[in-house]
């Protein structure tokens, strides 16, 4: 315990320790925190789908079919027909063969890296000549994707943020070498969208699998909110679709859609999905109802490409830099990490909640406001915000 009072102390010193909110309403636009009504621009429910009477009631109608808990693992007792609806319906949703879920997007992640660069050995070792394993990961992917390389045991590269040149100057060091490119659709932090069409070009030059995390884009890019994939039109040249179901689709838990091969191999051989207790039925039960309505109520994506471009518009004419972000993630760029912990704590007090998000989250001296807008939000609100934010930047002399 000595080694943790020292880091903790470390971490309460320099003011590191999260001021964590405690929320008593739903995911909103307007939401209640010590009593106090404030706005929230940080929630991942762009669709605004979380607490929504078609998620509410498909919830309430699979509790009472099937209980709260799913009582054991996929491969044990928790195999109830109603995930086998949702990988249904996820496959569609991805144009692919088929899916599976995991009980998190991060488990999806971790599991699924691991068991596809870390392949149990079939033959007889004396055999075998064993083929070397990489997986090419750009720098800004999430923390899951990380971990699952790590867990993968095999050999990491990374490459400079959506930079083709690093990435192919890498994929030619390790020609002869079994290769994955992994990145996030949409990167969470800087809200920018993965240059899909010059991975697929360079996976297929080097003989590359491709894996693409849509935790972000799911339900927002693309036609129908398919994703990053569909958004590119490059369905069928991606091996591997992981998302989430936490975000857009309003519940929790995650997914990997692809050939009926891999996922089949998954389903014996990701750990995260053996040895864990299946999702809640529940969830399964509003994650139906959530694809139904990410997929044809359009109006929904419409509104919150409609709110993310005032908000961006906004921060730009105001002379904010927003990075590079094209999607309703939207960072905006403060640098020293006091000033921004300061800076997200007087947006609260003024009524506005979004985090401040600084080292080791980002690079240092890189601390920003991350906002992400939601369909639910309307003109007033986004113009509050600007405003107000452009108050405590004079405060703080920023701008
Ligand atoms: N990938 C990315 C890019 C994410 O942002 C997240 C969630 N923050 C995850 C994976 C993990 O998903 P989940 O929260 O569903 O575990």
């Amino acid at each position: 315990m000595k080694k943790i009072r020292e880091v903790l102390g470390f971490i309460n010193n320099h003011g590191l320790y999260p001021d964590v909110k405690i929320i008593s309403s739903p995911s909103l636009p307007e939401v209640i925190i010590n009593g106090k009504k404030v706005l929230s621009f940080c929630s991942n429910n762009y669709l605004g789908l979380a607490a929504s009477e078609k998620l509410i009631n498909g919830a309430i109608k699979t509790a009472k079919e099937y209980g709260v808990g799913s009582g054991g693992s996929r491969l044990l007792s928790g195999n109830l027909e109603i995930f086998q609806k949702l990988e249904q319906k996820l496959a569609e949703f991805k144009h692919t063969e088929s899916a599976i879920t995991f009980t998190a997007g991060y488990m999806a992640n971790v599991g699924t890296i691991q068991a596809v660069m870390n392949p149990i050995e079939v033959k007889p070792l004396s055999f075998v000549l064993r083929t070397k394993n990489v997986v090419l990961s750009d720098e800004l992917n999430h923390a899951s994707i990380i971990d699952g390389c790590r867990l993968s045991k095999v050999r990491v590269v990374v490459y400079k943020h959506c930079d083709m040149e690093d990435l192919e100057k890498k994929l030619k060091k390790y020609r002869n070498w079994r290769k994955l490119i992994v990145t996030d659709g949409i990167f969470s932090m800087d809200g920018d969208i993965t240059p899909l069409p010059d991975i697929v070009r360079l996976a297929k030059k080097y003989n590359a699998l491709v894996m693409i995390d849509d935790a972000h884009a799911t339900g927002i890019l693309g036609k129908r909110g398919s994703g990053t994939a569909e958004y590119f039109g490059l369905d069928n040249e991606v091996d591997i679709k992981m998302g989430t179901l936490s975000k857009a689709l309003g519940a929790s838990g995650g997914y990997v859609a692809g050939s009926k091969e891999l996922v089949d191999y998954l389903r014996v051989s990701a750990r995260t999905y053996i040895f864990a207790t299946a999702m809640s039925p529940i969830i399964a039960g509003a994650v139906l109802a959530a694809i139904q309505e990410a997929q044809e109520n359009n109006s929904l994506r419409d509104r919150l490409w409609r709110n993310t471009e005032r908000l961006r518009e906004g921060f730009k004419k105001l002379g904010y830099n927003t990075l590079n972000s094209q999607t309703p993630i939207i960072p905006v760029l403060i640098g020293d990490e006091e000033k921004a912990i300061k800076f997200a704590h007087m947006l609260f007090e003024k009524g506005f909640f979004a985090p401040c998000v600084r080292w080791p989250a980002v690079e240092k001296n890189k601390a920003r406001i991350r906002f992400t807008v939601m369909s639910l939000h309307n003109d007033a609100q986004i113009d509050n915000l600007l405003e107000n934010f452009y108050k405590v930047s004079k405060l703080l002399n920023i701008i």
